[in-house]
């Protein structure tokens, strides 16, 4: 990033802390989950089995948690719920055993975005190419167009919380549960299969974590290539971080959260120059 972004310091906002889940608050939400998205360090980890090494939380408040919130929310008894897992999805054959030895995976997440994705699932027509979409619940239902969009192109849906707070495993077991069950309530309302797949603001996991995905239905997916895009490290970084796949790679993009021009353009040559060599795209 060009300029370091300042931790700012926890100040208790009652006033979002207080905000139940309604229209009104996932307007506020999303405009506060947007300036987080941009403005910190969004840190995924870096292919390995450890929590992101910068954590950043400009954007502080947690989701709201309020038990009115909870009516009309999918319930554990309501979703297919599955057994929690100790470690999350790292590739392609973690999820998909079967899976061909040339499969490889994009996820893309943050989104959706108004200027981005609609640039992103064109680019993946032109390649016939299908993703996996981590979508943030505030934007779900802030563009609930471009997540049917995405839908009925074929890619998969993915739960990335309601409002993409960091560092997500600190936050108390309900905030945990509020953010998963929040984001699958929008998800769902505008339009996409109920997602399966959860994945982890900053790939940062806890066992609170894990279980309140399984309670969800839903299996914990990580990522094994990280090209940092969302910290613009120029676009030959990003791709000749993603030309270094190796087949069963799970890759981690970003069409959301702040200025992905340099995504866009990586993505350009990427995705056909690894088609020529032989890998098959799959969803997760
Ligand atoms: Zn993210």
């Amino acid at each position: 990033m060009e300029n370091p972004v300042p931790i700012q310091p926890h100040v208790p906002q009652p006033r979002r802390r207080l905000l139940a889940w309604t229209a009104a608050g996932a307007a506020s939400l999303a405009a506060a989950a947007l300036a987080g998205c941009s403005e910190t360090a969004h840190a995924h980890g870096a292919g390995t089995p450890s929590p992101s090494a910068e954590p950043s939380d400009s954007f502080s408040p947690a989701a709201p948690v309020n038990p009115s919130a909870a009516a009309g929310l999918p319930t554990p008894s309501a979703t297919a719920t599955v057994a929690a897992r100790s470690k999350p999805v790292y590739t392609v054959r973690d999820l998909l055993p079967n899976a061909p030895g040339d499969a490889i995976a994009l996820t893309i997440d943050d989104g959706p975005n108004p200027l981005y994705t609609p640039q992103v699932l064109a680019l993946l027509r032109k390649y016939d190419i299908r993703a996996t979409f981590s979508v943030v619940g505030s934007e779900a239902h802030a563009h609930k167009d471009l997540i049917r969009a995405i839908a009925a192109d074929g890619h998969t849906v993915a739960n990335h919380t309601m409002t993409h707070p960091q560092p997500f495993s600190k936050r108390s077991d309900a905030q945990i549960q509020q953010q998963i069950a929040d984001a699958q309530s929008v998800i769902v309302d505008a339009g996409a299969p109920a997602p399966t797949l959860f994945r982890s603001p900053g790939g940062d996991w806890s066992p609170a974590v894990f279980q309140a995905a399984a309670k969800y239905g839903m299996t914990p997916i990580d990522w094994d290539v990280d090209p940092r895009d969302w910290s613009r490290p120029g676009v030959p970084h990003i791709t000749e971080k993603l030309m270094a796949a190796r087949p069963g790679d799970i890759l981690l993009c970003h069409d959301g959260g702040g200025d992905r021009s340099q995504t866009l353009d990586a993505l350009k040559s990427v995705l056909p120059a690894l088609k020529a060599k032989g890998f098959a795209f799959v969803t997760l």
